[in-house]
C-alpha cells in the first residue's frame, strides 16, 4: 500500500459505515469530536458531515460575486427561487423580497435564469465598499 493511500486510510478513523442503498457500504461520518479534528482527519476539499445542515453554516463569507436585483425589472416569476442551490431566495406572499446573503454563495446561477435580466453580478468587495459609504 501506498504512503498516500496509508495516510488516506488513517485519515478515514472516525468514519463508520451505514446500511446501503444500492448494495455498496454507505460511508457515515462521525464528526463528533470534529472540533479537536486536524488536517489529517479531514477528507480533502470542503467537509459536510452530515446532509441537511446548510441551515447551520453561514456560507455567505464564500462569496466572490453579490447578486443584485433591479426591483424595477423583477416581475416575481420565481425562476430564480428554483434555481438558486441555496435556498437564498427569500420569498414572502409569493413576492420575491431579497436574497440571504448569510448563505448566498454568488454562484450566480440566479442571474443566469431571470428571464428579465433582473439580477446583476457585482463584485463582492466592491458590494461592501459601496455598503459602507
Ligand atoms: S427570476 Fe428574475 S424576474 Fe423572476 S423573481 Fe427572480 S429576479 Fe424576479
Ligand atoms: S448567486 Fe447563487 S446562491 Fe446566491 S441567490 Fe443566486 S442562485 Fe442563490
Amino acid at each position: 500500500m501506498s504512503k498516500t493511500s496509508k495516510a488516506a486510510r488513517s485519515s478515514r478513523a472516525g468514519v463508520k459505515t451505514a446500511g446501503p442503498a444500492t448494495g455498496k457500504k454507505k460511508k457515515k461520518w462521525d464528526f463528533r469530536d470534529i472540533a479537536t479534528w486536524g488536517p489529517e482527519k479531514h477528507e480533502p476539499g470542503a467537509v459536510i458531515p452530515e446532509s441537511g445542515t446548510a441551515d447551520q453554516y453561514e456560507t455567505g463569507g464564500w462569496r466572490t460575486e453579490r447578486p443584485i436585483r433591479d426591483i424595477e425589472k423583477c416581475n416575481d416569476c420565481m425562476i430564480c427561487y428554483w434555481g438558486c442551490p441555496d435556498s437564498s431566495i427569500v420569498v414572502k406572499d409569493g413576492k420575491m423580497v431579497g436574497i440571504d446573503l448569510n448563505h448566498c454563495k454568488g454562484c450566480g446561477i440566479c442571474a443566469e435564469v431571470c428571464p428579465r435580466d433582473a439580477i446583476e453580478m457585482e463584485n463582492e468587495i466592491q458590494a461592501r465598499k459601496e455598503e459602507e459609504v
